[in-house]
């Protein structure tokens, strides 16, 4: 078993303490993640030190901002192998969680993981993001939505807004850019009933990553337009 003991510190830090099931449910991931990784590419980080900085404790940083020690539901679109979201689920099982992604491979990985690791309150559902988020299922549905190195944040949010109830919050994930994608976004988050609660910046432990978790709040319903369809957020940016 590799040794998570910077993982464990740094939930410490933020009071959540994790057990050793919980531990040996990520190392079993990690494995997993390793194996796969050479037929399907899911990451390009495999050495397990940088999996566990830049993968799982980048994951969690979340907890700076977030208390996911509640039953709330979540979604993670755009999860590739599960970042953030797998990791989630694991360190906070009360969480109801939906991984989604476009691409089958990753989620048939993913669903894999989820039977191994005997996981419940967690389901990966495929398809484009501007198509599901006109599904009456998916539509308004979610407290929180999670997402990370998917698209920039004025395309991010016209896909990931939809997904988000009203009064609920979209979390994205983001590098130094962060800063720079903020005031580009500012005309999309008007247009969809959003605004910026906060910009948190940061580094990992154990690395000088700048880290930006851009959070968002959903404060009133998407015009009925949005998200475009398939391809249009991203090439015509609102
Ligand atoms: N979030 C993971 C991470 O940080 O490691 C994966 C990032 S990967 C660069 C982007 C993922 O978003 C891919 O798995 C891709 O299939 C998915 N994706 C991109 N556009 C999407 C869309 N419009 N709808 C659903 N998934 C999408």
């Amino acid at each position: 078993m590799n040794d998570y003991s910077r993982l464990i510190e740094y939930l410490k830090g933020y009071e959540v303490n994790v057990s050793d099931e919980q531990i040996s449910r990520l190392d079993k991931y990690y494995e997993m993640l390793i194996e796969t990784n050479k037929s399907l590419n899911l990451t390009a980080i495999t050495e397990f030190e940088d999996v566990l900085v830049k993968h799982f404790i980048d994951s969690v940083s979340i907890i700076r901002d977030i208390d996911l020690n509640k039953n709330i539901s979540v979604i993670d679109v755009g999860t590739g192998a599960g970042f953030p979201g797998m990791v989630l689920k694991i360190i906070f099982p009360g969480i109801d969680i939906t991984l989604f992604d476009s691409l089958q491979k990753r989620l048939t990985f993913l669903d894999g993981v989820i039977s191994t690791l005997g996981l419940e309150g967690i389901k990966t559902f495929h398809g484009r993001a501007e198509e599901a988020g006109h599904m009456e299922s998916m539509r308004e549905r979610f407290d929180l939505c999670v997402s990370r190195a998917v698209a920039s944040l004025p395309v991010l949010s016209e896909l990931c807004l939809p997904f988000v109830k009203v009064g609920g919050k979209l979390v994205s994930y983001k590098s130094e850019k962060g800063s720079e994608e903020l005031s580009d976004a500012s005309h999309a988050l008007s247009v969809l009933g959003a605004s910026v609660i906060k910009q948190d910046v940061f580094e990992l432990p154990g690395s000088d990553m700048a880290r930006n978790l851009i959070l968002i709040s959903k404060d009133s319903s998407c015009p009925k337009v949005y998200p475009r369809k398939p391809g249009t957020p991203a090439k015509k940016p609102l």
